[in-house]
């Protein structure tokens, strides 16, 4: 019977995550389905359902969306040519990323133009990798952390650079990060990792749980490369270490003589999922939850998105509504509204600007 639940601090949710769904949530309450969006918004099974419910159709390849589609990119950045084609394509394009991807992509083109040879640390295929890889393949190097350096030669030892992606486990990145300092003195690296605050955070909270847990389980998709490393963190602190989709996926197996459970989630995980485990688990003397760092980021809407919004506001407040509740509105009447009520409503705005008491249209 399990005693009780060590529930770590920070879990779940973090700000690209955040920000990421909430962009698709506007573009899918904005626009007619489907709305499209390349590569999953998050690696998440059960947000990509329920967006998917919603009308949202995600789509690997830009040859799947119609053009003058509404589209959106997904928060694990995007490489230059996806970008582009979506540009051509779509009749509003949206860009996710989150932007401490972003900064990765930046460093990447900033050394490569400077000539340097770059080894990127990440998982061959993962969405962010090869968004980030295609900034400047020529001068790239993919270096897995399991495998480490291996015989990576560059052009000249001198001018090196190091990147990764912002989802490794802390441990697996420092092994390839040492080796390479060694070989490469002069090594270029970013003053602070590129291991994000979201990953190393919840890394830090289940360091701390691991030593306590006879079981820790991990809510995150298969595909969550960050919920992947908490579990490998997990075992690497000790604990026997599961990763769950949701409670359907506990094997009771793992919980026989159990006392403990640790517990936390992927930064694309949704709250409402670790709160059904906790459920499931029924632990009789309640949750603990264990504490690591409280976090504040906050990462505002795409600025594209931002616009648009911005944008449809202004026409609503103008009275430029499409359709009003119960009435047809001025799009359906096109051919009877005139030119000259719509200079009318543009000096009525002016006016509105200087007298904002003055009555609207
Ligand atoms: S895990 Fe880190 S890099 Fe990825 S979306 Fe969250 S904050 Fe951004």
């Amino acid at each position: 019977m399990i005693q009780k639940v060590l529930l770590a601090e920070p879990r779940g949710f973090c700000a690209g995550v955040e920000m990421a769904i909430k962009a698709l949530t506007w573009m899918v309450q904005t626009f007619e389905a489907p709305v499209y969006c390349f590569h999953e918004i998050v690696h998440n099974r059960d947000v990509v359902r329920s967006f998917e419910d919603a009308g949202v159709v995600f789509v690997d390849s830009m040859e799947n969306v119609p053009v003058g589609a509404a589209v959106m990119l997904s928060a694990h950045g995007s490489a230059p040519d996806v970008v582009a084609d979506a540009g051509d394509r779509a009749a509003v394009l949206v860009d996710a990323v989150c932007p401490l991807v972003t900064k990765v992509h930046h460093e990447v083109r900033r050394m490569a133009d400077k000539g340097f040879d770059i080894i990127y640390v990440g998982h061959e295929g993962h969405d962010e990798a090869v968004g980030t890889i295609a900034e400047a393949p020529q001068a790239i190097t993919l270096i897995d952390p399991e495998n480490g350096l291996g015989d990576y030669q560059p052009d000249n030892p001198g001018r090196v650079a190091l990147v990764s992606q912002t989802t490794l486990g802390l441990f697996e990145f420092e092994g390839v990060l040492d080796a390479a300092a060694e070989r490469f003195p002069e090594l270029w690296t970013a003053r602070k990792s590129d291991l994000c605050y979201a990953t190393t955070n919840r890394q830090r909270a289940i360091q701390e749980l691991a030593g306590r847990s006879d079981v820790v389980l991990v809510v995150g998709s298969e595909n969550s490369s960050n919920t992947q490393a908490l579990v490998r963190v997990a075992k690497a602190g000790g604990a026997k270490a599961y990763r769950i989709d949701g409670p359907g996926a506990i094997d009771q197996t793992w919980l026989e003589g159990a006392e403990v459970v640790g517990l936390t989630a992927g930064a694309s995980a949704p709250d409402q999922l670790v709160f059904q485990v906790v459920e499931a688990l029924e632990p009789v003397n309640g949750v603990e939850v264990v504490q690591v760092t409280q976090e504040g980021e906050y990462f505002p809407l795409p600025p594209d998105l931002r616009r648009l919004l911005a944008a449809l506001q202004a026409a609503v407040e103008g009275g430029l509504t499409a359709q009003r509740p119960g009435l047809e509105g001025r799009l359906e009447n096109d051919r009877s509204w005139k030119a000259d009520e719509a200079l009318a409503l543009l000096s009525t705005e002016a006016d509105q600007a200087l007298n904002p008491l003055r009555p609207r249209l």
